[in-house]
């Protein structure tokens, strides 16, 4: 019986594998990408004679026996899933029936689509002295949100937010936001299809006119949402410095040096 691995294949840029994914996916007997957003890496990387398929129209069960059968066929099985496999992924639904069959299973990590959009962007999402937290979230769409996990609750935090699966509720997200105190001016960034060569677009507007922007450009699917009190920090003349680079702080590497003297860069 062979080893299923779920891999996080990235946002999109077939390059943003991990090179462990990568020699998996040289390496497997059969491959079942979730849709165009990942199939080129399956293509790129996979062996002559490898099995690949896509699981777009199968249904969960299809997919649990379709990777049960090739399990007994190949030593190597991998399921590639978008970003990263923890998020959003139906990963445990998936993993359930391969326990339940005896099956081997392992998770390599991906490059989730919120740090592809941080990146793309040059935005960080957490500052020194403005925030040293970040939700990963969604608005309630047809799967509830648990008790205590509203996006009015969440955004009270006024940390940054990276909202999954949301690019249509703009309006629910802005209404959520006003309750919480946040300003109509606040910044928000959009990021669709983060890390497509050739088809990757970045929007910033405010919770105000974001909205207004998307519908505008045609976005209204594969978009990432950041909002968030960082966000434009490029920008900013006055930034507190990260603890991490200064002179006078000491760390495990680094032994640190009083401001104003001599050896203080
Ligand atoms: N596991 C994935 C998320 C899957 S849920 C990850 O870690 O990124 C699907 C949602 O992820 C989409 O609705 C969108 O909000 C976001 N997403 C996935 N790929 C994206 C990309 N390339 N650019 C922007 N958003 C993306």
């Amino acid at each position: 019986m062979g080893k299923i691995w779920f891999i996080g294949a990235g946002p999109g840029d077939p390059d943003l594998i991990t090179v462990k994914g990568r020699d998996l996916i040289a390496t497997a007997g059969a491959i079942l990408y979730a849709g165009s957003l990942v199939s080129q890496a399956a293509m790129r990387w996979a062996p002559a004679g490898c099995d690949i398929a896509d699981s777009k129209s199968m249904s969960l069960a299809q997919i649990g026996d379709w990777l049960k059968t090739q399990a007994q066929r190949h030593a190597t099985v991998v399921r590639l899933q978008t970003g990263d496999p923890s998020l959003y992924g139906a990963l445990i639904e998936m993993v359930q029936p391969l326990d339940a069959a005896g099956i081997e299973v392992g998770v390599i990590p991906g490059v989730s689509s919120a740090m592809a959009s941080a990146a793309t962007a040059v935005e960080t999402l957490t500052l020194p002295e403005v925030t040293q937290t970040v939700i990963l979230t969604r608005v309630a769409g047809r799967t509830p949100m648990p008790p205590g996990e509203s996006l009015v609750e969440l955004a009270r935090h006024r940390c940054t937010l990276c909202l999954f699966l949301s690019i249509t509720l703009l309006d629910d997200i802005r209404a959520a936001l006003q309750v919480a105190g946040w300003p109509d001016e606040a910044q928000v960034l959009v990021v669709h299809k983060a890390s497509w060569p050739d088809e990757e677009r970045i929007l910033r507007g405010t919770l105000a006119d974001i909205q207004d922007r998307c519908r505008a450009a045609g976005i209204a699917s594969q978009a990432m949402i950041l909002i968030g009190p960082t966000l434009g920090a490029r920008g900013w003349p006055d930034l507190a410095r990260s603890k991490l680079y200064d002179a006078s702080f000491t760390h495990e590497f680094r032994r640190g040096v009083e401001p104003g003297t001599e050896n203080d860069p």
